[in-house]
């Protein structure tokens, strides 16, 4: 049988690099090698990947214990991840560089310019950035055609959606090939022109903002506006549950870049960039809004 145009799209791509990982890079990765391609995950700390590869492993052990995942898959998976403490070695032999490193434009950049200078010429490049420009980042290399934001949700491997993001010179071509990979990740695709957090971000940012600006005000608590929106409004997570699992220094940098980019409708609430300072960053340090155990169970 041949193939259909999104399959023979995605068959160019062999070898994904993943860089950075931390929560989505290493979701990234997971689903990456579970749609059978080989996968290189790459982190310049040595204890990010081991902890990484601890958390695949632990996901992929119990997609199998929940028969979600057949035992075969799973063995395919870990077989297609290899971990890379170096870049050059990463990216060397990639098809599909996926930057998620953290969110700060000059450390993207220069990663892309780095990527660019050491993985194959025809090699595509796209950044998870929740909200930066892939322009810019584009721009840092010679192939700017070749450039797109891939944006994935957290959880990786149980959030359907990527924000497909298409920069200023982002050719026809790369977008129909990552829309591609994208499908054989298993997820739906929605296009987005490039715009400062485009559309997942930008609103999510707003509501999660408020949500801090009415805690500070005491309308209510915190535990109570998520009960609200989660049964009044039929969010599946309240707002706060939602930055402490996103992490609420992430949170921050997209409000301080909407802030500067969309104006003074996203001013990073004063209570949020407390919660920052004291180091309250979410479910990874086991302390956001809420307090969590060793084994992130809500205490
Ligand atoms: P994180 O802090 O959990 O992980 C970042 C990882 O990048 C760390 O392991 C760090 O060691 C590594 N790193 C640091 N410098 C690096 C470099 N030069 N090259 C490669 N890796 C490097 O952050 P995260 O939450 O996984 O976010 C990563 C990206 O994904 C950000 O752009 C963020 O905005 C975006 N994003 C986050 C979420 C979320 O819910 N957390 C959702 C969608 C997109």
């Amino acid at each position: 049988m041949s193939e259909t145009a999104p399959e023979a799209a995605a068959a160019a791509i062999h070898t994904i690099a993943v860089l950075g990982a931390g929560t989505m890079g290493r979701g990234i990765a997971q689903v990456s090698a579970m749609a059978g391609f080989a996968t290189h995950l790459y982190d310049p700390e040595p204890a990010a990947l081991a902890k990484a590869e601890a958390a695949i492993q632990r996901n992929l052990a119990r997609g199998v214990e929940l028969e979600k995942v057949s035992a075969e898959a799973a063995e395919k998976a870990r077989g297609a991840l290899r971990l890379a403490e170096r870049l050059p070695e990463a990216v060397a032999a990639a098809d599909l560089v996926i930057e998620s490193a953290p969110e700060d434009i000059a450390l993207k950049m220069r990663l892309f310019q780095e990527a660019d200078r050491l993985a194959p010429e025809c090699a595509l490049l796209a950044s998870n950035t929740s909200a930066l420009s892939i322009t810019e980042m584009a721009a840092a290399t010679r192939r700017p055609h070749l450039v797109a934001g891939m944006h994935f949700f957290n959880p990786v491997h149980l959030m359907k959606l990527i924000e497909l993001v298409r920069g200023l010179e982002t050719s026809p071509s790369t977008l129909a090939t990552l829309r591609a990979v994208g499908e054989r990740m298993g997820k739906e695709i929605v296009l987005v022109n490039e715009a400062p957090g485009f559309v997942t971000s930008r609103i999510n940012a707003l509501i999660g903002n408020e949500a801090f600006r009415m805690l500070q005000e005491g309308v209510a608590s915190a535990t109570d506006i998520d009960k609200a929106l989660k049964l009044g409004l039929n969010h599946p997570m309240g707002p706060f549950e939602m930055v402490d699992l996103v992490g609420l220094d992430v949170r921050l940098s997209i409000l301080e870049f909407l802030h500067r980019t969309l104006g003074e409708a996203y001013r990073p609430n004063q209570l949020l960039v407390q919660h920052v300072r004291a180091g309250r960053l979410g479910r990874k340090v086991g302390r956001g809004v809420y307090a969590y155990d060793e084994r992130g169970n809500r205490l």
